[in-house]
């Protein structure tokens, strides 16, 4: 009875994965929803009634506390929910549904509380809805125990696992400590959304739109997960993981023979050196990569740090944190970028009040402005550590001349601060911008002169020139970094940069594929900046073709007007570099298929 149990998705990160899965609910508002095996439903029936002994339990201290603090007739409330809580029939209920829907208790509840809220959501007035979220809020208590629980679980359990989640969001990604995580594969998620990014640069496979993934899947079963493909294999036989074993090794044995190539200058044979750098986001991903193998850091997404914390960190934890950073690179240059939160990278303990387009909204560089003692914060610490490295500082999200003025004004006023307090600063620590919203394009010939340098967000650059969501599924399949607009805006960052004598560089995601990179340095880019893993590939094809070469190729690319045509120039480069490859020496295959901008396709079947 061979079932096909193959679920073919979105490949976002290379890689392959074998191992059990974990439901996440790492999201906010998303309740995790699997089925449940016929001899698991006793246990989860159990846990059901714990998490509502545990909610209960802590009513009652809210109501012990509220009493003391404020009055007893304030704290009465609890007591009414505490009754609502222990309610047979609405336990009953429950359990039926856990029962007979064989699904988690997370999943039962959520149900309820939904039944509640449209059967009183009808009725009108405002005492009727408060009277819903009566009866919905201590079953929300329920919610919270179960998911803290579920938590608790797999932090005190040891093997690693395979991420599973409705939707691909950073608190998804780090749900866990790194190296406990095989993949993430969830049923939403955007290639460019910030949940890739992360993935990508965590190096775990990763897979997104799974359709039905959660209901397909059980806590704990055996998947397959392949990043290239972009397919997950549900409860493979033994038969498929012997297969699937020997392309794993397959696969380290071409990592291997690529790192060969880790250590070479990135120049290519006719003398054009370009500056190949990395972007990390934290110190761990300092002990993915040789420093000397880097010209250095290209983009430190710092918001990442704050993240991972249940509190703005101070000053002095930034300042260490900054300082580690530079001392590991060894004098090479590290770029730091200035908080970037807003849209999905939301910090936990900062609430900011729901947009409805918050990509559009109060995010990167404009919340810095506005709340400026965070920028300084981030200055002050930043500053204070360059004095051990190199350090260049670079703002997120520039969309006007006046809004870099303001920063230079709080940088001035802040370097001041650190020289009249006795700090030592070097007086010349380079402002950037990143290039990535379409105002900051136009009006970039101005602005070149008021900055030091100019990195080019794509991921951003892309969903604002498009108006493509990044991180919407629904619309990812016109998320297009090949479309002949974002080409001709590269082009002219590019040349503005030049004329101007400013370095400049890409540091999105689509950097890391090869023959973009070739395409990047053949407009007149001095850098690219890709995620650490990806640094041998483009190595190696930038030490394969001469500069001469990667000028035609963009001259190709940008000559095109449809994005079918500027993927065929690079598919071309690519063919160029493998055929040379076979002439030039026995080796197996060494450039795979590793292409984060979605044209690996057409290769398989060209
Ligand atoms: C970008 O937008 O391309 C970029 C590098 O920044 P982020 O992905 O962090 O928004
Ligand atoms: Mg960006």
């Amino acid at each position: 009875m061979a079932q096909m149990r193959i679920v073919k998705g979105v490949a976002v990160a290379p890689g392959l994965a074998l191992g059990p899965v974990h439901v996440v609910n790492a999201t906010p508002h998303v309740v995790p929803t699997w089925s449940v095996a016929e001899e698991d439903l006793p246990r989860e029936i159990a846990r059901l009634r714990e998490a509502v002994a545990l909610a209960s339990e802590e009513l009652h201290r809210r109501q012990k506390v509220v009493a003391a603090e404020v009055g007893e007739r304030d704290a009465a409330i609890f007591s009414v929910h505490r009754t609502i809580l222990q309610d047979p029939s609405t336990l009953k209920e429950v359990e039926k549904m856990v029962r007979e829907q064989r699904i988690n208790a997370e999943a039962a509840v959520q149900s309820l509380i939904e039944r509640f809220h449209k059967s009183l959501s009808s009725i009108e007035g405002d005492s009727v809805r408060g009277f819903a979220s009566d009866f919905s809020d201590p079953w929300r208590g329920v919610l919270d125990a179960l998911m803290r629980h579920e938590r608790q679980v797999i932090e005190q359990t040891e093997g690693k696992v395979v991420l599973a989640a409705a939707e691909l969001t950073p608190q998804v990604v780090t749900f866990l400590e790194r190296d406990r995580v095989l993949a993430v594969i969830t049923e939403t998620g955007g290639r460019f959304s910030h949940g890739a990014v992360l993935a990508r640069s965590f190096g775990f496979p990763c897979v997104v739109g799974l359709p039905n993934l959660l209901s397909r899947l059980e806590q704990g079963m055996r998947v397959a997960v392949d990043g290239e493909a972009g397919t997950v294999q549900l409860r493979p036989e033994q038969v498929d993981i012997d297969r699937f074993l020997v392309r794993l090794e397959r696969r380290r044995a071409r990592v291997k023979k690529l790192s060969v190539h880790a250590g070479l200058v990135p120049e290519t044979p006719d003398g054009h050196r370009l500056s190949l750098t990395v972007n990390i986001e934290s110190l761990r991903d300092l002990d993915t990569f040789n420093p000397a193998h880097t010209d250095g850091v290209g983009l430190l997404r710092t918001e990442f740090l704050y993240m991972e914390r249940s509190q703005f960190p101070s000053e002095e934890e930034q300042y260490r944190l900054y300082r580690r950073v530079l001392e590991r690179m060894e004098g090479r240059p590290v770029t730091l970028r200035t908080l970037d939160i807003g849209n999905d990278k939301q910090l936990p303990y900062f609430k900011t009040p729901k947009e409805n387009n918050p990509a559009l909204g109060w995010r990167g560089l404009r919340i810095s402005v506005e709340w400026q003692d965070l920028l300084r914060v981030q200055l002050r610490a930043a500053l204070r550590a360059s004095a051990h490295g190199v350090m260049r500082i670079l703002l997120p999200m520039v969309t006007s001349i006046e809004e870099v003025r303001e920063v230079h004004r709080v940088f001035d006023e802040v370097k001041k601060q650190l020289i009249d307090q006795g700090y030592e600063i070097p007086h010349d620590v380079p402002v950037g911008i990143m290039v990535e919203v379409p105002s900051a394009v136009f009006v970039l010939p101005h602005m070149i002169h008021e900055v030091d340098f100019v990195s080019v967000g794509t991921n951003d650059l892309v969903q604002y020139l498009l108006a493509v969501d990044r991180d919407n599924p629904w619309v990812s399949k016109l998320y297009d970094v090949h479309h002949p607009a974002v080409l001709m805006a590269l082009a002219q960052v590019a040349r503005v940069a030049q004329e101007a004598g400013r370095p400049s560089s890409v540091c999105g995601e689509m950097a890391g594929d090869y023959a973009t990179a070739l395409m990047l340095m053949g407009m007149g880019y001095d850098a690219v900046s890709v995620v650490p893993s990806l640094l041998p590939e483009v190595k190696y094809a930038v030490r394969e073709t001469t500069h001469t070469e990667a000028c035609q190729i963009a001259a190709q690319a940008l000559a095109e007007t449809t994005s079918e045509g500027v993927r065929r120039v690079l598919t071309q480069a690519r063919e160029r570099l493998h055929l040379r490859q076979l002439q030039s020496r026995d080796v197996d295959e060494v450039l795979g298929s590793n292409d984060v901008n979605g044209d690996s396709k057409k290769r398989e079947t060209g």
